[in-house]
């Protein structure tokens, strides 16, 4: 594959420089799959950055990606209750429709059409060697795998393209994604000969790889998150629960103590600190004193936002108007784009 990384070293720095200098020279697309309710991992890994770059001026998109539930799955079940109960996430956490265009890719139909000629720009090699797409193979419940589950990164990169987006805030995962993206812009701008797409930046966050309570990725899909819209209790119990070892002298040390370092992880991001000044301060209090100071830092964090979610939970004529008036702007942006790709390929007649 012709490599020019998404995330070279130094790359994060110079970007978090630019956006420091005038956010507005980004536009931003992201997104998540309707699988279930979203999650720290979202939260640290992605969506306090997407708040963040669109209260910094940027302009934001961000994807419901339905489509993509099927990649791992027969059907797409609860989609409806998955698909606002995402966009009450998206509002709770202060992403602001105003200034943010959130909507569902089957919604856009001339999103869906970029696929074809992108199809056209990757080889099957090429899409069977992506470590993301291998992995998730693995956790599938599929017996088989479908040409979704292999072609799926390519249909990332008409989300992303359609608006012609330049910046990326996404978890590590994502970064073979981001390379393919990166690839099928230039490679659509060399053979038809215009320069259609820029080539977009990863942004990872601090946290591009937060664990759940089991000790792996924490996932919608794996029984191991702590959702965002889950009540205090819930959240208590589930940290209660989670993998530590058998040291009681608690450090940050994310080799060689991984489950460890992700509660002091968790607990530094809620708390605005530092991991290292989090482990000091726990010391010795080991593993329990460890998950209380989790719990409080986390419960504090989220109890606004549970409590403005319970607020638009009680006018969802609103959270649906939010959605259909996204999906008609990212219609007309889809749309125009998709006459300029059939200008580049000579399909005007
Ligand atoms: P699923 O298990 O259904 O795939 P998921 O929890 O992996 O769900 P996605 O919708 O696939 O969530 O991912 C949405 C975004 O959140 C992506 O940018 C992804 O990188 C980021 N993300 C998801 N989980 C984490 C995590 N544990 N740490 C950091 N970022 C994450
Ligand atoms: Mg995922």
């Amino acid at each position: 594959m012709e490599m020019s990384s998404a995330l070279a070293p130094g790359r994060s720095a110079e970007l978090e420089e630019q956006i420091a200098r005038d956010a507005s020279v980004f536009r931003i697309l992201t997104g998540d799959r309707p699988t279930g309710p979203l999650h720290l991992g979202h939260y640290f890994g992605t969506l306090a950055n997407r708040v963040r770059l669109q209260d910094l001026g940027a302009e934001v998109f961000v994807l419901i990606a339905d489509y993509q539930v099927l990649t791992d799955r027969d059907t797409a079940d609860h989609l409806d209750d998955y698909v606002i109960g995402q966009v009450l996430d998206y509002l709770a956490i202060g992403l602001d429709p105003a200034r943010t265009v959130i909507f569902t890719h089957s919604a856009v139909p001339a999103l869906n059409q970029l696929l074809l000629p992108f199809l056209s720009l990757v080889s099957v090699p090429e899409l069977e060697r992506n470590p993301t797409v291998k992995d998730e193979i693995t956790h599938s419940r599929q017996s088989a795998v479908s040409g979704l589950m292999l072609t799926y990164p390519v249909h990332q990169a008409a989300d992303i393209l359609f608006c012609k987006a330049n910046l990326v805030p996404v978890g590590q995962d994502q970064l073979p994604h981001l390379e393919l993206t990166r690839l099928i812009a230039r490679r659509f701008n060399r053979r038809y000969g215009a320069e259609v797409f820029p080539a977009p930046d990863a942004l990872l966050s601090d946290a591009p790889l937060l664990l759940g309570v089991d000790g792996t990725k924490m996932s919608k899909s794996r029984g191991n998150a702590i959702a965002l819209a889950a009540s205090a209790d819930e959240t208590a119990r589930l940290i209660r629960g989670a993998r530590t070892d058998a040291n009681r002298n608690v450090s940050y040390d994310p080799e060689g103590r991984p489950e460890v370092a992700n509660l002091v992880l968790l607990a530094a991001l809620a708390l605005g600190r530092s991991p290292q000044e989090v482990a000091a301060q726990v010391g010795s209090g080991g593993a329990s004193a460890l998950k209380d100071t989790v719990t409080t830092a986390v419960n504090e964090l989220l109890a606004p936002i549970r409590a403005r979610r319970a607020d638009y939970a009680r006018d969802l004529g609103y959270v649906r108007d939010v959605l259909r008036q996204g999906n008609e702007r990212a219609g007309a942006i889809a749309a125009a784009t998709l006459d300029e790709v059939r200008t580049a390929m000579g399909m005007r007649y």
